[in-house]
C-alpha cells in the first residue's frame, strides 16, 4: 500500500486490486483523518474508477498504464475539473474546477485516481498548514506538531497511509519541508520542467508541482509523467533541451559549511553529519563549498514572492470568481470581497509585495532582489562546475508544535534552505535520514540534494542509491 512501485507489481499478479485498495483508502481516510484532517474533500466516487481499473487489470495485466488504479492524493490548488479547488480560502470556498490542470490530464492519462483534495496554508502561503482557512492540518507522526507546509495535507496524506503519493507544490519548499516534517520523499523539479497549467499561481517565476511519496522512485515515475512541454505554459521546457547531465559513479557534494553554522538545530545537524558520513563511506567526496549569495536567498525570496503573490491575487476580485460581497460601487466590492475573503497572512504578503513594486520603492527592494537572484544565478552555476550536488538539512529544525511560530519571521526561517533553489530554478529531492528524540516521539529529518539546472533525472538516480537501496 505504501509504495507505487508495490502496488504496481501486485496489481499486475492479481495479489490485489485496485477495487480493494480504493476501499481500503477510504476506510484510512474515514478511520484517521477526524484527528489527521488532511484532505478538504474525499471522492467516494474513486470506487467506480478503481472497478474499471480492476476489470482493465483483469484483461490486459501488464499491457495497462503505469499507474492504473494507484490512489493519489491532489492538493487544492491545482484544479481537477469537477471538484473544488479552494486554494484553501474562503474567497474560493464554493470555486469548482472547470477544467484540469495539464498535470491532472496527464496522471489521469497514465491511469492514476485522486481519492481526495489536500489541505494547505491558504494559496499556499506557509510553512505548517496552519494557515488554512478550514483548520490546520496535524502531523501523522506526533500530532502537537504541525506537518510542515504549505504542502501539508499531501505529506500528511502519505504519511498516515491513506496513499501511497501525493501531489504538492513549491514556491519556497512547500513540497520538500513538508516531506521533511512528515519523513517522506520530496522533489521540487528545475523550473519550467513540469506545466503549471491550471495550478493556482503563488510565485509564477518559482512555482512548481511535484510528488511526495515514500520512495525516491515513485517519485521519479510520478515526475516522468507529469513533466514535458506543455503549448499551454509557455515557461515549460523539453527534458531535452538541457545539457545532458550525465550520472557517474562517484560525485562531489558541496556543503555550504558556514551556513550550517547557525541557527540549525543540534540533532538536526547531528543527522546531518552521520548522512555525509554514510556518503563518504559509499565512496562520494564531500567538499566545503563558499555559498555567500545562497545565504541572502531569504531575504530576496521575501521580496520576490510577495511582489508575485500581489499580482497573482488581483484575480480574485469579488467578480471573477468564488465569493462576492455586495458594496455600493465597484471598489466597494472589490475592497469588501477582498477583505473577508483572504485570510491575514494571505493580506500580509499582497500589502508587502505592492510596496516592493510601487513606484517610490521598486528599485530598492523589487529591483535589488532581482539582481541578487540574477547573482545567486551565477554563483551556482560556477559552484556546479566544481561539486554535482550542494548538500543541507531540508529545514533546520524538526517539526515543530502547532501554533509555536505564530510569528510571522520565525515560521519564514524554517525555509531558509529550500527558497535560494526556487530563486534560481534549479531542482532538489529530499528524503529521510534519521529521526530526533522529542517529548518521547521520533521525529523524521531530512536531507537536501541540490542539483545543477536540468539535473533532474541525476538527482533520482543518486536518490534511489542513497535512500531507496538502504531503506
Ligand atoms: N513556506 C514558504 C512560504 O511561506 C514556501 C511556500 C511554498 O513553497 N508555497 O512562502
Amino acid at each position: 500500500m505504501n509504495t507505487i512501485t508495490e502496488l504496481r507489481a501486485k496489481f499486475i499478479s492479481g495479489e490485489t486490486t485496485p477495487t480493494e485498495i480504493v476501499k481500503a483508502t477510504l476506510a484510512t481516510i474515514k478511520e484517521k483523518d477526524g484527528e489527521i484532517h488532511a484532505f478538504l474533500a474525499v471522492y467516494e466516487d474513486a470506487i467506480e474508477e478503481a472497478e474499471k481499473a480492476t476489470a482493465l487489470y483483469k484483461e490486459k495485466g501488464v499491457d495497462t498504464p503505469a499507474l492504473l488504479g494507484v490512489p493519489i492524493a491532489l492538493k487544492n490548488n491545482i484544479l481537477l475539473k469537477g471538484k473544488k479547488t479552494t486554494g484553501a480560502s474562503k474567497i474560493l470556498e464554493n470555486y469548482t474546477a472547470v477544467y484540469d490542470a495539464t498535470i491532472v490530464k496527464k496522471l489521469k492519462e497514465a491511469g492514476a485516481i485522486f481519492v481526495g483534495a489536500t489541505n494547505m496554508d491558504e494559496f499556499a502561503m506557509g510553512g505548517s498548514t496552519e494557515n488554512s482557512a478550514f483548520g490546520p492540518t496535524k502531523n501523522p507522526v506526533d500530532t502537537s506538531r504541525v506537518p510542515g507546509g504549505s504542502s501539508g495535507g499531501s505529506a500528511a496524506a502519505v504519511a498516515m497511509g491513506a496513499v501511497p503519493a501525493a501531489i504538492g507544490t513549491d514556491t519556497g519548499g512547500s513540497i520538500r519541508q513538508p516531506a521533511s516534517y512528515c519523513g517522506l520523499v520530496g522533489f521540487k523539479p528545475t523550473y519550467g520542467a513540469v506545466s503549471r497549467y491550471g495550478l493556482m499561481a503563488m510565485g509564477s517565476s518559482l512555482d512548481q508541482a511535484g510528488p511526495l511519496t515514500n520512495l525516491v522512485a515513485d517519485a521519479e515515475t510520478l515526475h516522468n509523467i507529469m513533466a514535458g512541454k506543455d503549448p499551454m505554459d509557455a515557461t515549460t521546457i523539453s527534458p531535452d533541451t538541457y545539457e545532458e547531465v550525465k550520472n557517474k559513479d562517484k560525485y562531489t557534494f558541496g556543503v555550504p559549511k558556514h551556513f550550517l553554522a547557525e541557527g540549525v538545530d543540534p540533532d538536526v545537524l547531528k543527522a546531518f553529519e552521520e548522512h555525509v558520513q554514510l556518503l563518504k563511506e559509499a565512496g562520494h567526496e564531500v567538499v566545503d563549498i563558499d555559498l555567500p549569495l545562497f545565504e541572502q536567498g531569504l531575504a530576496a525570496y521575501y521580496v520576490v514572492m510577495p511582489a508575485e503573490v500581489s499580482s497573482n491575487l488581483a484575480r480574485y476580485d469579488g467578480i471573477r470568481y468564488g465569493l462576492s460581497v455586495d458594496g455600493d460601487d465597484l471598489l466597494a466590492v472589490y475592497e469588501k470581497s477582498r477583505a473577508k475573503g483572504f485570510g491575514a497572512e494571505v493580506k500580509r504578503r499582497i500589502l508587502l509585495g505592492t510596496h516592493v513594486l510601487s513606484s517610490g520603492y521598486y528599485d530598492a527592494y523589487y529591483g535589488k532582489a532581482e539582481l541578487a537572484r540574477k547573482k545567486m544565478r551565477e554563483e551556482l552555476a560556477s559552484t556546479f562546475k566544481k561539486v554535482d550536488f550542494i548538500l543541507t538539512p531540508t529545514a533546520p529544525t524538526p517539526a515543530f508544535k502547532l501554533g509555536e511560530k505564530s510569528e510571522p519571521l520565525a515560521m519564514y526561517k524554517q525555509d531558509i534552505f529550500t527558497v535560494p533553489v526556487n530563486l534560481t530554478g534549479v531542482p532538489a529531492i529530499t528524503f529521510p535520514v534519521g529521526t530526533v528524540e522529542r517529548d518521547g516521539k521520533s521525529l523524521p529529518v531530512g536531507v537536501q540534494y541540490i542539483g545543477p539546472h536540468g539535473g533532474d533525472a541525476r538527482l533520482f538516480e543518486i536518490g534511489k542509491s542513497m535512500y531507496d537501496e538502504r531503506k
